[in-house]
Formats: C-alpha cells, sequence, structure tokens
C-alpha cells in the first residue's frame, strides 16, 4: 500500500526545500549523454518496489540529470517560470485528472477556462470580441491557425476533398519566424515550400511589409492562393519584431488572416508600457501567447485568443453542425477549439497565479526582470572588450566577447559559452545574428534577483578574464 498523504507531503517539502536551496546546484546538468540511462535498468519491474526507494532515486539519479529552469541564474533559451501557487494548482490538477474535453466533462473546467482566458484578453489590453482557448503550446495554437487559414481560403473543403484540386496554398511570415511555423505549415499539407519568408532587416528586425505585399501580389498572379500571414512579437532568437498595423493592412487589402505569435514576448503586455511592441494586434485574426514563459505559469498553458471561434470550430470540429455553440452561447466543447480530444485542466494554475500574485504583482516581476537585463546590457555594452550585438527587447540582448586583436570572434564565443556553461554557476546559450556567433542573455526567472543578474556579468567577465590565461 502506498500512502498517499506521506508522500505527497514528501513531495511538498522535497519540492520547498528545492526552490530554498535550488542557487547552490549548477543551472545546466553536468552530465554526459547516456549517463542518467546507464543508472536505470533495461528491464521494466515485476513487483511492487517501495515508494522510499523509487524517492530516494528520484533525488540520487533524477535530480542531477537535470537543467534546472527555475534557477534564478538560468539566463538561457527563454523563461518558462513556475510560481508556488502554479505548482500547488497542478498538484490539485493532477488530483482531480479530469479530461476536460467537454462542458459536460469537467463544467468547471471549462468555464474556468473561459473566464481566465477573458481576464488574460483584459490583461494584455485586447478588446472585447476576441475569445480564448488554452492550447498545450504555442505550436499547437499556430498550427489551429495555419489550418484555420487553410480552410477559410479553400471555402472550408479542404477537410473533407484534401488539397489535391487546388493550387498552391501560400503563407507568410518574417525571416525571424519560429521553427513552429514550419512545422504547421508542413503539417497541414500545405508543404514548407509555400511558406514565403519575407525578408527583416532595419533595427526591429521588422518583416518588410513592402516585400510582403509584393511577394502575395506576385503570388496572385501566378495563379497561387495566398492563405495567411503570420506576425511576430518577439522572436526567440534575438527579440525580432514586426509591425502588426502594417501587416493588418497589408493583410486587409488582400483578405488575409492574420496570426500573432508573441510566445515569450506576449506576458510582457500586462504592463501597457511595452504595447507599443503589439500595436495592430487588436486587428489580428488569432494571438498566441505563453503565460507558460513568463507569467509564472508551469508549462503547459499557451494562450490562444481568436476573432472567430466560429471559424476555428469550423476547421477543427468534428462534431455536426448542430451540437456547435461557438463560444457565444451555451456551452463551449473545448476539445473542438484543438487538435487533440483530450484535454487537461489548465485553468486552474492561471487562475491561482493571477489570484496569488495580482496584475500588478506579475508586472513588477516582469518590469524588474526588463530592468535588470538592460542594466545589464548597457555595462557590458560599456566594457571595452564586450559589444552589444542586438540592443535588449524588453529583457533580452545577445552579446560577443570580444578583445583586442581577436583572430577568430566565433571561436572565442563559443569557447567562452562552453567554458560559462561548464562552470554551472549561470547558464547561457547562443545564437547567430548577422552570421556571427553570439550570446544571448534573458531574465525571466520567478525567483530572480537583481544580484543575481549581476552575478552572471561577475561569472562572464571572471571566466573570459580565464580564457586569457
Ligand atoms: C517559445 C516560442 C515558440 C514555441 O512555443 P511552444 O509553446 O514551445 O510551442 C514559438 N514561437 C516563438 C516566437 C517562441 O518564442
Amino acid at each position: 500500500m502506498i500512502d498517499f498523504r506521506t508522500w505527497a507531503r514528501r513531495a511538498a517539502d522535497w519540492s520547498a526545500d528545492h526552490f530554498a536551496n535550488i542557487r547552490d546546484k549548477p543551472v545546466r546538468a553536468q552530465v554526459m549523454p547516456g549517463d542518467i540511462a546507464r543508472q536505470i535498468p533495461t528491464n521494466p519491474p515485476e513487483h511492487a518496489q517501495d515508494m522510499a526507494a523509487i524517492f530516494d532515486d528520484f533525488e540520487k539519479i533524477i535530480v542531477p540529470g537535470m537543467t534546472h529552469w527555475q534557477h534564478p541564474r538560468f539566463f538561457a533559451y527563454f523563461p518558462a517560470n513556475a510560481s508556488p501557487p502554479s505548482v500547488v494548482a497542478e498538484f490539485l490538477t493532477a488530483s482531480l485528472a479530469a479530461q476536460c474535453m467537454l462542458w459536460q466533462t469537467s463544467p468547471a473546467a471549462t468555464e474556468l477556462e473561459t473566464v481566465t482566458m477573458d481576464w488574460l484578453r483584459q490583461a494584455i489590453g485586447l478588446p472585447e470580441g476576441f475569445c480564448g482557448v488554452i492550447q498545450d503550446s504555442a505550436s499547437s495554437a499556430t498550427l489551429c491557425a495555419v489550418l484555420t487559414m487553410r480552410e477559410r481560403a479553400l471555402d472550408w473543403q479542404g477537410n473533407s476533398a484534401g488539397l489535391a484540386n487546388h493550387s498552391q496554398l501560400r503563407i507568410y511570415c518574417s525571416a525571424h519566424g519560429h521553427s513552429s511555423i514550419d512545422k504547421a505549415v508542413r503539417i497541414a499539407g500545405i508543404g514548407e515550400d509555400n511558406l514565403v519568408k519575407i525578408s527583416s532587416d532595419g533595427p526591429d528586425q521588422a518583416a518588410d511589409t513592402g516585400a510582403l505585399a509584393t511577394a502575395i501580389q506576385n503570388d496572385l498572379d501566378a495563379g497561387l492562393i495566398p492563405a495567411g500571414i503570420i506576425a511576430l512579437t518577439g522572436s526567440t532568437s534575438t527579440g525580432a519584431s514586426d509591425d502588426i498595423s502594417a501587416i493588418c493592412d497589408v493583410a486587409e487589402r488582400f483578405g488575409l488572416y492574420v496570426h500573432v505569435v508573441a510566445a515569450w514576448a506576449g506576458s510582457a503586455m500586462i504592463c501597457p508600457e511595452f504595447r507599443h511592441m503589439f500595436a495592430g494586434a487588436e486587428r489580428a485574426d488569432s494571438i498566441t501567447f505563453n503565460p507558460h514563459k513568463w507569467l509564472g505559469v508551469n508549462f503547459d498553458c499557451s494562450a490562444h485568443l481568436v476573432r472567430s471561434p466560429q471559424d476555428l470550430t469550423r476547421t477543427l470540429a468534428i462534431q455536426p453542425e448542430f451540437l456547435k455553440t461557438g463560444g457565444r452561447d451555451g456551452i463551449i466543447d473545448y476539445s473542438e477549439w484543438s487538435v487533440p480530444l483530450g484535454r487537461r485542466f489548465r485553468a486552474l494554475k492561471l487562475w491561482f497565479v493571477l489570484r496569488a500574485y495580482g496584475l500588478e504583482g506579475l508586472r513588477t516581476m516582469i518590469r524588474n526582470h526588463v530592468a535588470w537585463s538592460q542594466e545589464l546590457a548597457d555595462e557590458i555594452n560599456a566594457h571595452e572588450n564586450f559589444e552589444l550585438t542586438t540592443q535588449p527587447v524588453l529583457s533580452l540582448f545577445s552579446f560577443r566577447y570580444l578583445p583586442a586583436n581577436t583572430q577568430d570572434a566565433d571561436a572565442l564565443n563559443e569557447r567562452l559559452l562552453q567554458a560559462i556553461n561548464d562552470d554551472g554557476r549561470i547558464y547561457l546559450t547562443q545564437t547567430r545574428h548577422n552570421d556571427q556567433y553570439v550570446i544571448r542573455f534573458q531574465s525571466g526567472q520567478f525567483q530572480a534577483t537583481r544580484d543575481d543578474v549581476q552575478f552572471a556579468w561577475k561569472v562572464i567577465q571572471e571566466i573570459a578574464r580565464s580564457l586569457e590565461s
């Protein structure tokens, strides 16, 4: 018999200790490929094992093989922050273990999802007229958007007749568009060759909307079928952002669907002073952003706001027309709004977090991350041996180490990054910008403090100096 109460308490204590002591652990797992698997039997257990032994192995084998995304000195990739109320709600969700595909399979889950998504709509300053659904990821939301573009462009015949009897559909996005767009276009049967990537120079790295309009017109002239445009607010790599208003102008001219991806940066739109980045989003057909990145809600929780739930359900619902309610009146069956049928109760953690901190508490967190990052960017910029390679977009910027007489800057920065991550006190990742190897920095961890960000600068300088000797 497993004493659930004992082990649930043990897990709670472990988690609290983990959050309290996490600064002492290396950020990136310091293991080699195979190190973990080697410690686990290759055959499944035939007989019950003691929970104490299982928990022991979790601590001994698994935890050292984890890269700690909740570490306040995690400055790599993007934030995926988990606040304590979110983790508590996730535990309750796991205990309820409901399948939330239909209203009647869990009315509270459905109704809380509708309400909390409307809270988020208001929180990021969008007008009424958008309805929300929680997807597992921004990738899924974008896939849903691309499928909707496809169906709208084919007069809703694609799902039944397939794509064979039409000329090629065309989707447009910036050259900085995320790989999830390529994947969505593949899966939707449109074909990656029909994803047109528009060049994006200039300081914001925004897609050139003149080139966008020309590309669409050329496709029309060639007898192809433009289906939609995907706009970007805050690329993962360097924060590249499109001019959504200008993109919507082009879309209106050609009658095209616009989907906005703001997976990371969208959370910052709860702060009015950052919404200039989002100007025009209110004119889009759909928007996705991830509270599971920067709003303290642990993965998975991707907000997907749509202007026309009817178009979304017409694309994805597989029930007869007479059962559809489109989200305006009566009930919502959220499985008609997403690709999988089964759905987790994701709204609970969002509700806990929004209530436990209030929007004002979350704004303070984001404003701090942005301010600390920008302060660090200024310091790096002022140092003679370093240069900023992209200016801060919210809390994200990139830089290079470039001491006098550097021969091969790419190799030097690669070496620096590796040394920093082998050291383990902080964690950073790289990208390529203007064909150069650059080091990225972002701050967005829930427990991060100004000291943690300043500590990163100390470690970067110390390790850079050690490379010279
Ligand atoms: C993180 C990110 C994604 C992918 O988000 P998932 O929720 O992991 O699918 C897509 N686009 C951008 C711009 C992102 O930052």
